[in-house]
């Protein structure tokens, strides 16, 4: 931006604002990647992507953006005309099935009103009723980051255990890994997608992969034709910190400081923190007397707020004039929301401050466009904060 002192707010759900210590820590010479020097960043980040993963089993890091990781995940475990199991959960879900589908792949898209998660009651449903297991696997996104609606991926591992069904568990947790509580093995997830740009707190330009020893199996013997995304072919090298091809060098050192920072935080406290900023965005919203998109209190997102704006308004008007007067970007409505709500990210390098200093340009903002709202919305969600003891604050 020109024309603007102090920092650009970055408050869409990712990419994320990069903390100061993870740009100095990328800011390195490159190195050669089959020293033993990268051998120990190497071993580093593939040990440590496993604690944040909240698994023992191999995390595979590709130079991608999260849709290919997305497509890695489904090439490696799935072939031409299987069945799989989807859940509109929103635009990102979607755009998953669409790929899917690209792919070959026979997709039941369960339908969804954008506003609520997958219903792990619907999803045991069509598992039963699929008596000779042609549904190879179940897709869900755990933080659909159009809607600010997050699934309940332990009580969907359930439906399909009640149902004593096969299906792989695939999950997409490119916007919530690292900001809402994950667990990879505890929640038997078969693969977890991921990328770097959202809760890792890191620049575009890393792809995850975890898997689960079935998944593996899977692969080794299944799957469709791959050469790039092909884990195996990764993991071999994975096992003395290399890579089969050059891997993105500075992204990788970045990464390591990341993970540092969530470590030293304790992964606890970072979805904590995170929670607690979402109840305050969403204090500050009904405050304001707008409306939050999701409509499930069990399903609201640590992550991002979704906000609707009043009939007769338009978001991304109302998105122009924050930037334009404050400097802050605010993510837009997705395809069928487009105009109709905008999104507030509250994750990774952000604090109590940060936000309220976000909320507080969105308060001015909605006076300047002339939103109806009622004053007062930064005040209710200082009150929250406040309340640091409360264990109330992070649940409200
Ligand atoms: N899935 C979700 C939930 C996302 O939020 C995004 C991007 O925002 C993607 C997939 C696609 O990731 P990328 O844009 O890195 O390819």
């Amino acid at each position: 931006m020109t024309g603007f002192q102090g920092r650009h707010f970055l408050q869409i759900p990712g990419p994320s604002p990069v903390p100061d210590r993870v740009l100095r820590a990328i800011d390195m010479p490159v190195i050669d990647h089959r020293s033993a020097a990268f051998a120990e960043l190497g071993k580093a980040v593939l040990s440590g992507s496993q604690k944040i993963f909240q698994t023992s089993g191999p995390v595979i890091i590709f130079p991608s953006s999260g849709t290919g990781a997305w497509e890695a995940a489904i090439v490696n475990t799935l072939s031409a005309g299987d069945k799989v199991l989807m859940v509109e959960t929103g635009h990102f879900a979607t755009l998953w099935q669409k790929m899917a589908r690209r792919l070959g792949l026979d997709v039941e898209f369960i339908p969804g009103d954008w506003r609520h998660g997958a219903d792990p009651a619907a999803i045991g449903e069509h598992l039963a009723q699929d008596k000779d297991h042609a549904i190879k696997a179940v897709m869900v996104v755990h933080n659909e980051t159009s809607t600010g609606v997050t699934s309940r991926i332990a009580l969907i591992r359930k439906a399909i255990d009640d149902a004593k069904h096969p299906a792989l568990l695939l999950v997409d947790t490119i916007s919530s890994l690292g900001s809402a509580d994950y667990r990879h093995e505890e929640w038997g997830v078969d693969v977890t997608v991921s990328c770097s740009q959202k809760g890792f707190m890191l620049p575009p330009g890393l792809g995850f992969n975890a898997i689960s020893e079935k998944a593996r199996a899977k692969a080794k013997t299944g799957g469709m034709p791959r050469s790039y995304w092909d884990w195996e072919d990764m993991l071999k090298p994975n096992a003395d910190g290399f890579f089969p091809y050059t891997p993105a060098t500075n992204l990788l050192y970045g990464l390591r400081e990341a993970i540092a920072m969530m470590l030293e935080e304790g992964l606890e406290n970072v979805f904590a923190r995170h929670k607690r900023l979402a109840a305050a965005t969403r204090e500050a919203v009904t405050h304001w007397g707008l409306e939050v998109l999701c409509q499930n209190p069990e399903e609201y997102s640590p992550v991002l707020t979704a906000v609707v704006m009043p009939p007769g308004h338009d978001a991304d008007q109302f998105r122009k004039i924050v930037l334009e007067n404050f400097n802050m970007s605010l993510g837009a409505g997705l395809t069928k929301l487009s105009g109709k709500v905008f999104r507030i990210g509250h994750l990774g390098e952000c604090n109590e401050l940060t936000l309220l200093a976000a909320l507080t340009g969105i308060e001015m903002g909605l006076s300047i466009a002339g939103v109806p709202h009622r004053a007062g919305g930064v005040d209710a969600a200082m009150k929250l904060l406040e309340d640091r003891t409360s264990a109330n604050a992070a649940n409200h």
